[in-house]
């Protein structure tokens, strides 16, 4: 099995060895269509990881790159909310290694990037990805730059140097930063190991939808929230639902509905007026740093993810952010503030659809729910 990428918009395939980090006419890589299997009765007695669905991942079946690598993550735990709501339940994305979901997609990444050679990562990150890069590049052997903007937490900035990275702290937005960064690609610093533009990133977050499918038994959720900045885990997802449901192991995919947070909701903006594009919009700042994205280059992308599954795009206003956070913290689960969002996302979606006079999909009394905490809270100031 050889893996190419393809390109969204010419449709030209790429071997990986390229490591090209888009199509030379400036396209979006995707992972091209390759078999996969999901052999149950083998995946049961695997140990409690990720790597459980190791033949719906882009390795060759005799690969065993990964288990160097492997700091153990994934199969997060799906617990509810609390005794009185059965049917709203969280998957605790922050029980990895590194304390965000962001461990799915770097481990598959840095293991793909190990088996090609490369000695040197770079990527920008608003923290959770970086932290997660840098414990990866560090364990397989690999250098590490990482580029955040100046006001990233300083918990995310120490715990990169602890892994021993160099950190580039960029003055100005999120957009500066990535700006920063393709400037190092581009002069041939390192490789570019981007959890938005890397395709192999995406094959790591699709295990969440294998986990939600083993561990519900298969008994669907209705509704999934997502938190949405640059859509790495809701596009993810997308992909896995939709290799299960090509497998035939589920009937339809289940809506998504994405959260973006006010001061910076171009996916919203977009939603809103029906449109298929979104346009990049001025980020007049929010606590929720993992989704201030003010031009997602997946935009596309998770817009059609989120139409095609009868979705919604909520945004999460300002002032109700840390009520969410001290809420889940009362119920024992202590957030960042990005996660808080997403919560605060899902209540102000529930409010608005017992308000609406039909304009929004309401949930069913008893709909299954799930939402990720993709954060812990003590990364956090
Ligand atoms: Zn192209």
């Amino acid at each position: 099995m050889d893996i190419h990428f393809v390109c969204h918009d010419c449709g030209k395939k790429h071997h990986p060895r390229s490591l090209l980090w888009r199509c030379p006419c400036g396209g979006l890589l995707d992972v091209d269509q390759f078999t996969i299997s999901f052999p149950f009765d083998e995946i049961k007695k695997r140990p409690a990881t990720m790597w459980r669905y190791r033949e719906a991942l882009p390795f060759v079946s005799d690969s065993t790159v990964w288990e160097a690598l492997t700091l153990g993550e994934g199969y997060t735990p799906i617990v509810p909310l609390d005794s009185k709501s059965p049917n709203i339940l969280l998957k605790v994305e922050y029980m990895m290694p590194t304390l965000s979901f962001k461990d799915r997609g770097v481990a598959v990444l840095v293991a793909k990037a190990k088996a090609l050679g490369v000695t040197k990562v770079i990527a920008d990150s608003s923290g959770n990805a970086g932290t997660s890069l840098s414990a990866y590049a560090s364990r397989a052997g690999m250098k590490c730059d990482i580029y955040v903007p100046e006001s990233t937490s300083p918990k995310k900035v120490l715990q990169i140097s602890a892994h021993g990275a160099t950190v580039h702290r960029i003055p100005g937005n999120r957009e500066a930063t990535a700006h920063a960064v393709i400037e190092a690609i581009e002069s041939n610093q390192g490789f570019y190991a981007s959890h938005v533009y890397n395709p192999f990133f995406y094959q790591g977050t699709k295990t969440y939808a294998f986990e939600i499918f083993e561990q519900l038994n298969g008994e669907m959720p209705d509704v999934l929230v997502f938190p949405v900045g640059n859509g790495s885990l809701l596009l993810g997802a997308y992909y896995g639902f939709q290799e299960l449901l090509h497998g035939g192991m589920i009937v339809k995919i289940p809506r998504f509905i994405a959260v973006q947070a006010e001061g910076c909701a171009p996916i919203a903006q977009a939603f809103r007026t029906g449109k298929k594009t979104a346009e990049p919009v001025v980020n007049t700042g929010t606590a929720a740093e993992g989704i201030a994205i003010a031009a997602p280059a997946r935009h596309r992308q998770i817009l059609d993810a989120i139409y095609a599954t009868g979705g919604f795009v909520i945004t999460a206003p300002k002032e109700k952010m840390e009520p969410a956070r001290r809420e889940l913290a009362s119920k024992g689960f202590y957030v960042e503030p990005t996660t808080a969002a997403t919560y605060a996302g899902f209540l102000e979606y529930l409010a608005q659809a017992h308000n609406s006079t039909g304009n929004l999909p309401g949930f069913e009394p008893d709909a299954k729910v799930i939402i990720p905490l993709c954060g812990a809270g003590i990364k956090a100031n």
